[in-house]
């Protein structure tokens, strides 16, 4: 066996894997057909959850750094041509980062090499088989066609993943008919910028600041904080998009020509990109030694969230193929890593489906839908609930046992400790990527039960000011595994935690 995990593709997903498998103690290969990492622009940024597992990891910082710009809680997101506003918010559910993704694919890969992970740039993965014991990539390499071993494969090689066809696994959805082409450049004199925003130009007239819709789609123009215009098309087209055939500048002024009837002045143009919408998830995350992750595994048609959803896929897989591979949990607990994410990406479906129902309605009764949406969203429950849908910080996965307390299956929340060394966090606690039982009542009955899985989980006495439970037991991607309600009688807390612990960590020591 050449290794333990191949992880197909160098993308967001694959780079969070690689790390996410050093730290659990698997060294993984990851194969990108790209010769040298892609400057392709893609996102421009992110939000969702992943942030708040950054956090947990201590990368965030990192991530600030290479951004050169504050990360916080976004003001506002965009869902489905309304703005939903959350600065009226005390604590937005969305955090947003201003992160080129060819930037971030350099830090990830830089931190998963130095946790240890071996990158091969220019190795394409060409076809993928199977049996019992072990998992084989036939792959196109500066050499020639070779073949890799592994005890598992997971594809994250993106959305037309070549892991997923072999594998037999079906991708079904929609691809909607519609191409938005953006470019971001500076406006040539001959352009006169009105007070309010608007733009003046000759032979066009007046635009304005925001949406125009014509007969023939929609363009949308707006200025960043640096001053450059950012303008964007949407037109009506069925077209299967491949991102890696790059938009030329005659691409996209063709389509504002088709948009708008006239030609539109640029000056320089910084950034050219395009996208299309389609709603696909993969039937399944798995199939024997073949695991998918990000736009493998699914398609949202909304921007925003791919990456968060993919990179948190990878931090749910990682930790389970480690205990599998090191032989403390049978294979059967990767089944929990496609129901989990295979329901975490439908709820993603779910809210980017209603965007499009809400952005590409153009009568007046999808007008009516779209005013109704924002006056429900200015108030701060609907909106707060909005943001966590969006964010994905409403996921809850049903977790196996008889207890039902309401925060089991959720994301673990940076609770402030005071502990006998001193203050401390759950970040801090989940820094390592290992799971954690947290004592919050000082109950030696519960530090007892779990003394036995200690060579596995930390365990961690503290007070918290308001504290949600007795005892928390948290996985390594912060998922609460199991939680004691206050007060609760040593008898049923033992016996749920023992059940807990063996069903996630394997047999005590
Ligand atoms: C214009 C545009 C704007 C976007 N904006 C946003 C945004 O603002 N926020 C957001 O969250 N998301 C955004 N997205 C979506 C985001 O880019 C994707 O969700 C994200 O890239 C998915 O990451 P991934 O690692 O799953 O796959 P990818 O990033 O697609 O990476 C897959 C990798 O696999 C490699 N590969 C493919 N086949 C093989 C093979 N056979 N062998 C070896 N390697 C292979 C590819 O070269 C690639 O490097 C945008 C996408 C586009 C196109």
């Amino acid at each position: 066996m050449d290794t333990d995990v191949i992880i197909v593709g160098a993308g967001p997903a694959g780079l969070m894997l690689a790390g996410e498998l050093c730290l659990a103690g698997v060294r993984p290969l990851v194969l990108e057909r790209q010769p040298r990492l892609r400057e392709t622009p893609k996102a421009n940024g992110f939000n969702g959850q992943i942030v708040e597992l950054l956090r947990y990891r201590g990368l965030l910082d990192r991530v600030e750094a290479a951004s050169g710009r504050r990360i916080g809680p976004a003001p506002g997101v965009p869902f489905g041509g309304v703005q939903l506003d959350l600065s009226h918010l005390a604590d937005s559910p969305i955090w947003a980062v201003p992160l080129p993704q060819p930037r971030l694919e350099r830090l990830l890969g830089e931190y998963a090499s130095g946790l240890g992970a071996r990158i091969l740039r220019g190795h394409e993965v060409a076809g993928v088989s199977q049996d019992d014991v072990v998992v084989t990539a036939d792959v196109h390499g500066p050499k020639g066609l070779y073949q890799v071993t592994g005890r598992y494969l997971v594809g994250c090689d993106g959305a037309r993943s070549r892991v997923r066809d072999t594998a037999g696994i079906p991708f079904p959805g929609t691809t909607y008919p519609e191409v938005n082409r953006l470019a971001q450049a500076s406006l040539p004199d001959s352009v006169t910028r009105l007070d309010n925003g608007d733009l003046d130009i000759p032979g066009l007239g007046r635009i304005r600041s925001g949406f125009t819709r014509t007969d023939r789609g929609v363009f949308g123009f707006g200025t960043l904080s640096s001053g450059v215009a950012l303008l964007q098309t949407t037109e009506d087209e069925v077209a299967d998009v491949d991102d890696d055939v790059p938009m030329t500048l005659a691409e996209f002024q063709d389509s504002v020509r088709r948009v708008l009837g006239a030609d539109f002045p640029l000056g320089d143009v910084m950034r050219l990109s395009r996208y299309g919408f389609q709603a696909r998830q993969a039937e399944r995350y798995r199939d024997g030694r073949v695991l998918l992750a990000g736009d493998a595994a699914h398609q949202f048609p909304a921007t925003g969230i791919g990456i968060s959803v993919g990179m948190l896929d990878a931090v749910n897989l990682a930790w389970k193929l480690a205990a599998v591979i090191s032989g403390w949990m049978p294979g059967a607990l990767l089944d929990s890593y496609h129901s989990e994410r295979q329901f975490a990406g439908a709820r993603a479906m779910l809210q980017t489906q209603a965007q499009v129902a809400l952005r590409r309605g153009d009568d007046p009764a999808a007008q009516a839908l779209r005013e109704l949406f924002v006056e429900l969203l200015a108030d701060d429950q609907p909106s707060h609930r909005m943001g966590a849908l969006i964010a994905g910080a409403d996921i809850r996965y049903p977790m196996p046992g008889p207890s039902q307390h309401p925060v089991i299956g959720t994301f673990a929340p940076n609770l402030t400790l005071h502990t006998e060394r001193g203050r401390a966090s759950v970040a801090d606690l989940m820094r390592p990527a290992r799971p954690v039982l947290l004592d919050l009542a000082d109950r030696a009955d519960i530090r007892e039960t779990a003394r036995d899985w200690r060579h596995r989980v930390g365990i961690h006495t503290a007070e918290t000011d308001h504290r949600p439970a007795d005892a928390l037991l948290i996985r390594p991607d912060a998922h609460i595994a199991w939680a004691a309600a206050i007060g609760e009688p040593a008898g049923t807390a033992a016996a749920g935690l023992r059940e807990a612990l063996s069903g996630w960590f394997g047999a005590p020591r």
